[in-house]
């Protein structure tokens, strides 16, 4: 039989980190063992759910290579996928349950309730619903259905023994079943409740493991007592550790941005993200933490998912995008960067040809740890002439400096060098010729090019601009110096 693992999001909000880290371990399960994965839309909350959040989803999801096998998108057979499209199954499955004695109406209002749980604060117990409505008399009922009275199907959860929740992570969980109380399963409005949905949902797409957040191990016995009631095999459960802020409380806008978009927009890469986003609650059997996906595919288990909360350590990602940065050659770093470049930058750069913006991007790359942060270094290339002029005016220049400016400009002028390896022969034939420290050679050439105290790598962004800009920029400076 083949696995089959789901995603089920609520389309409430935009793609949360601790959402795309759940999809991330489904996903990474399934490519470990070979199951199918179902991306299932859990938009019963009629009130807060958008359209415009599943699409932010999908592209969450597309960005980092985890759209799912089966969903909205792709038709696997065991549509629909919205949970907004599937309400005859609710209906068919609440009446089933209420054949067979596991479920009953409810005719309680809100007031009942509160009366009730006022009671038990009262008497200083846990507050679980009395179950009256289980035992209304057949006459009773009727007379209320003919009374147009609204009720909501319950479900009769045994009042006795325990409920064991068998999480592959956590070992087994032992629940009190009678502290659990009968609870709503159909609301007055005919929308299924959340755990029932979700058990009718996961026996007819036939899913063998359920994989998701901690917060829903409490939701797990209610799970479990509908499908032994539907006489469902049970799916295998696993529940991933809390994601924490720095400060070990769970995750929150508090702690900085919790929202992929916001990470992508900052220049985070998709690859980078992925990989940092394994390592939250599962690490490598080898220690290793930089990996591509088919490594971390042959590495992962769930048996080295960890129980204990993982905290999102921003430093440690944005170290980590700069690794993948530092590996991304001329082309696809130019790829990768170009749409973060400011529109006021992209300007001032409007005069190079895209193969030198290119090597004018790549000649920064090593400073970066998110894309977006490319516009802090771009000035050697962006500054004006005019710029330039009283940048070098204010200079305030040494004694060698003039000499070591006339013996590079005449070398340029005479040699024409044209690869930053002949550039870093000609400034190399400076020092020897002036018999000057490097420092003393380079920092002079620097300001007299580029009129500022540090930048990328000289011969890369001389030979960005070119014989004549630069010919003309020393002839400028030496009259300065
Ligand atoms: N819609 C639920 C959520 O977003 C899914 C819970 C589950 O995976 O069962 O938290």
């Amino acid at each position: 039989m083949i696995n089959r693992v789901r995603f089920a999001p609520s389309p409430t909000g935009n793609l949360h980190i601790g959402t795309l880290r759940t999809a991330l371990f489904n996903h990474l399960f399934a490519k470990s063992t070979g199951a199918t994965t179902v991306l299932r839309i859990e938009d019963t909350d009629l009130a807060r759910s958008e359209a415009v959040y599943e699409t932010s989803i999908m592209e969450g999801l597309r960005w980092m290579g985890l759209v799912p096998q089966e969903g909205p998108h792709c038709d696997g057979g065991y549509g629909p996928y919205r949970q907004s499209e599937r309400a005859d199954r609710y209906q068919k499955a609440a009446d089933q349950l209420l054949a067979s004695g596991h479920a009953y109406f409810c005719f309680c209002t809100a007031a009942d309730l509160d009366a009730e749980r006022a009671l038990a604060d009262a008497e200083k117990r846990p507050y679980v619903y009395s179950g009256k409505c289980r035992h209304l008399s057949v006459e009773t009922r009727a007379a209320y259905l003919a009374e147009k009275k609204p009720y909501t199907y319950k479900f009769h959860v045994p009042t006795t023994g325990d409920i064991t929740v068998p999480d592959l992570i956590r070992g087994d969980i032992v629940f009190d079943s009678g502290l659990i109380g009968d609870f709503v399963m159909m609301k007055s409005d005919g929308m299924p409740s959340y755990n029932f949905a979700v058990v009718v949902d996961d026996m007819e797409m036939a899913i063998t493991h359920v994989i998701r957040g901690e917060d829903h191990i409490s939701n797990t016995p209610k799970q479990i007592a509908i499908f032994n009631a539907l006489g469902a095999p049970l799916p295998a459960f696993a529940h991933l550790p809390m994601i924490l802020g720095p400060d070990k409380s769970k995750l929150s806008k508090r702690h900085g941005a919790t929202n992929v978009t916001e990470y992508r927009e900052q220049g985070f890469l998709a690859e980078a993200m992925f990989n940092y986003l394994s390592l939250l609650g599962w690490s490598s059997p080898d220690e290793r933490e930089i990996m591509t996906p088919a490594e971390i595919f042959e590495r992962f288990s769930l048996d080295r998912v960890s129980k204990s909360g993982a905290v999102f350590d921003i430093t440690k990602l944005t170290w980590m995008n700069g690794q993948y940065i530092r590996q991304l050659s001329e082309a696809d770093f130019f790829q990768a960067v170009r749409p973060f470049v400011t529109a006021e930058n992209s300007e001032a750069l409007s005069g190079l040809t895209p193969a030198q913006q290119a090597e004018a991007f790549f000649s920064v790359r090593d400073n970066i740890n998110t894309l977006a942060e490319i516009n802090q270094y771009l000035s050697v290339y962006t500054m004006s002439a005019t710029a330039f002029k009283s940048a070098v005016a204010a200079i305030a220049w040494q004694a060698t400096d003039q000499d070591v400016i006339a013996k590079f400009a005449s070398a340029w002028e005479s040699q024409k060098p044209e690869t930053v390896a002949a550039i870093d022969d000609v400034i190399a034939a400076v020092v020897t010729a002036t018999g000057l420290g490097k420092g003393k050679v380079y920092k002079p050439i620097r300001l007299a090019t580029s009129g500022l105290g540090n930048g990328p790598h000289i011969a890369a962004y001389l030979r960005v601009f070119g014989q004549e800009k630069v010919a003309e920029r020393l002839r400028l400076a030496m009259a300065t110096a």
